[in-house]
């Protein structure tokens, strides 16, 4: 038996179960069961007798028998077990004593099966966030587990099922049978997968061993060596693909040549209005660098809202401008590449360079002549929407394409980029983020991009105060907002999408205009509304009725997230504001403090708020750090759930490893893997034999990753 043996010829499995170990875990072979890790332990010595449970516990695990169940309605009232109809049940209660004391567990979902298991006499662990309900200890849907899975160890592995696999008879012992079968068939023939000398200077448990004691450790150091081999040996080999990449990229003679600044870069630069940040600085010189390097610069250039990105890109674009080449800056919208106009146009003035705008709705004359102006050269900046990826445009030489709010650029727009280099060599590309993302999850996403960082804000910028409120609050901020106004300032008022539906949403945002009209009323006061149901002309007049000051309010769905700048505007109210991603309420609360004025996040809050729920809101009050807040959203909802990162089609999300957790993991092996490369970028010696084999494994299909941005 090899690591590659369908898994219905492991012993016990065959073609029925093997069905399912595929639909239900995705696991076909002997080593994917191997590799397929318990997400939990029970601790045998860690049991804790109910008299002992204390609501204030983060976790506890019990081991009781169950004394009686009961069924309820949603009005509370008891139902009786004969006759039962299961889908009138709203809740299940167990209640389970240890001879120290009583405990009710409290199910909600998936109550047949759960009342079948747990009949009056039967004993289980159960393992999960004990609180106390009307004067009663209890836990709401704890982890149930057979007392006596196996007994090899003190830790018994806990694996994830389904209900499915358990009918089938998988069960949490059955499955440890299962995996104890698949070690015992191919651990003799085991390939170690990294390189003896990795495993001396890293301190690693060999490959054997730690798949050994990851399904039955012998004790609690046994494990955590474990774990640690397999979570260093994950990232690792990711980064190492990740960083290979680069490498081969930065290798690569593929890189217009843009060996000096130029005139156009120094006339901007010494007629700007004010001085740079020093990080402004730090990034424009690692972009210069890149672009005289002969190399093809792959840059991500992130920097919270407001850092002064936009400075960056035009000096960019002129140092493409002074070695003869042309630059576009592609934006997401028509708006935002309208305000990129009118902002860079601003810059140029004492450059001479010619800039143009275009969008879906420029006119077919002008379109004629700035597709002319591009092909003679004579238009140095073409700032647009994707209209400007079109086959149609044709530039004469662009040497530097930027793309702004990258994340809401499909991956084929930007490999059209690639396309309308020069010389059959493609532009520098330069994508600028105003999501910040956690360190660890840059360095996964972005591994094999440079990564440039603008840390810190232009001077002058007045804080933003952030203050959460309910719902007996609503009429104290209509009257803040009219005192705004009564000063000439603006606000935006945001509603998230709620409901599953659709249409629902959009009642909901309607509900909240009315009202706003209502408290707003016309001839004093112009509400704006925008949403995703309206046609594009619809969004852009309300969107620069706002923009212009023609509105006091704007009323709107997220689609205000991006990038817009109103600088007038000092109020931010959100609505509902729980619903809402860390991240996302600061990108939010970003749309103002612009100007010179103080201004104001006002977070409404609903009635029903989670304990998580305010935490992150508490977070946003007390912080306008944004990579603060992308690390703290990443802890509470794990980088799955991150803007931006389920488009990236990457391997966020790990086997073993976590990139919320395991960042010191991660950070200490992508220096080792760069050291590496560093010594053999080709993993040709023989030593490195090993690593060049995994590697060709490409295990996360990050290899089309490179040619995209
Ligand atoms: P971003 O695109 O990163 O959100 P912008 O480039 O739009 O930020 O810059 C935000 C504001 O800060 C603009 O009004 C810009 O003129 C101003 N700004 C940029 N850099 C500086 C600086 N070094 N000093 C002062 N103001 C700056
Ligand atoms: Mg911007």
């Amino acid at each position: 038996m090899t690591s590659d043996t369908a898994i219905q010829y492991l012993p016990g499995v065959g073609p029925k179960r093997a069905a399912l170990l595929e639909s239900e875990l995705g696991i076909k072979t002997v080593g994917d069961l191997v590799h397929f890790y318990p997400f939990r332990y029970i601790d045998r010595s860690s049991i804790v007798r109910i008299a002992d449970v204390h609501p204030d516990l983060a976790q506890v695990q019990v081991r009781g028998t169950v004394l009686r169940t009961r069924l309820y309605a949603k009005n509370g009232a008891e139902l009786q077990p004969e006759n039962i109809k299961y889908n009138s049940v709203n809740r299940l209660s167990a209640i389970v004593g240890d001879g120290s004391g009583e405990m009710e567990m409290v199910f909600f979902k998936g109550i047949k099966w759960m009342h079948e298991r747990l009949s009056p006499g039967s004993a289980f662990i159960f393992f999960g966030k004990p609180a106390v309900f009307g004067n009663r200890l209890n836990m709401v849907h704890p982890e149930v587990d057979a007392p006596d899975g196996n007994t090899t160890g003190v830790l018994t592995g806990i694996y994830n099922s389904s209900e499915k696999l358990k009918n089938a008879g998988i069960t949490g012992r059955v499955m440890l049978k299962l995996i104890a079968a698949a070690l015992e068939g191919i651990l003799p023939s085991l390939q170690e997968s990294l390189p003896e000398y990795i495993l001396k200077e890293k301190g690693l448990v060999p490959l054997s061993f730690a798949l050994r004691q990851i399904h039955f450790p012998i004790d609690q150091d046994a494990l955590a060596k474990a774990s640690y081999r397999l979570k260093f040996e994950e990232l690792f080999l990711l980064q190492l693909s990740l960083l290979k990449q680069k490498y081969v990229r930065s290798r690569a003679d593929n890189g217009l040549p843009m060996p000096k600044v130029g005139e156009a870069f120094n006339a901007c630069y010494n007629a700007l209005p004010y001085q740079l940040t020093g990080a402004q600085k730090r990034v424009i010189k690692e972009i210069r660098d890149d672009m005289k390097s002969g190399h093809q610069m792959n840059r991500l250039l992130q920097g919270d809202v407001g850092s002064g990105k936009t400075m960056v890109a035009v000096l960019s674009a002129l140092i493409a401008i002074g070695n003869g080449y042309q630059a576009c800056i592609m934006a997401p919208t028509e708006v935002l590449a309208q305000q990129h106009f009118a902002n860079v146009s601003k810059y140029l003035k004492p450059t001479g360079v010619q800039v143009r705008l275009l969008t879906g709705s420029t006119g077919v004359a002008a379109r004629r002549e700035i597709h002319a102006g591009l092909r003679d050269g004579s238009i140095g900046i073409l700032i647009g929407t994707h209209a400007l990826i079109e086959d149609t445009v044709q530039f004469r030489a662009l040497g530097l394409a930027i793309v702004d709010e990258q994340h809401r650029f499909g991956v084929d727009q930007r490999a059209r980029l690639w396309s309308k280099g020069y010389n059959e060599m493609p532009p520098h590309v330069l994508v600028m983020t105003a999501t910040p993302i956690p360190r660890t999850l840059a360095m996964t996403l972005y591994g094999d991009l440079d990564v440039s960082v603008i840390d810190e804000m232009p001077p002058g910028r007045k804080p933003i105060q952030t203050l959460c409120v309910g719902e007996n609050k609503r009429h104290a901020m209509h009257n803040f907002i009219r005192d705004e106004i009564a000063k000439g300032r603006q606000a935006f008022i945001v509603y998230p999408l709620i409901f599953e539906s659709e249409k629902m949403d959009y009642k909901n945002l309607e509900l909240g205009y009315e009202e706003i009209i209502k408290a707003f009323p016309l001839p004093n006061y112009k509400v704006a509304i925008v949403h995703g149901q309206q046609s594009n002309q619809d969004k852009e007049f309300n969107m620069s009725a706002f923009a212009a000051g023609r509105a006091n309010i704007l009323v709107s769905t997220t689609v205000i997230e991006v990038g817009v700048d109103v600088p007038n505007a000092s109020v931010m109210v959100i609505e509902s504001a729980e619903r809402f991603g860390l991240s996302q309420l600061h990108q939010l609360r970003g749309r103002v403090g612009r100007g010179a004025e103080r201004s104001y996040c006002i977070l409404m809050r609903g009635t029903k708020v989670s304990k998580e729920s305010q935490k992150r809101l508490d977070l946003l009050c007390a912080t306008e750090d944004g990579f603060e807040l992308a690390e703290e959203d990443m802890k509470m909802r794990g980088p799955g759930d991150l803007e931006g990162t389920q488009q990236s089609g990457l391997p966020i999300n790990l086997n073993i490893a976590s990139l919320a957790k395991d960042g010191l993991i991660l950070a200490d092996a992508r220096a080792y893997a760069q050291h590496i490369l560093d010594q053999d970028p080709g993993l040709s010696a023989p030593k490195n034999v090993p690593l060049a084999n995994e590697l060709r494994r490409d295990k996360y299909g990050i290899r089309d990753y490179s040619q995209i941005s």
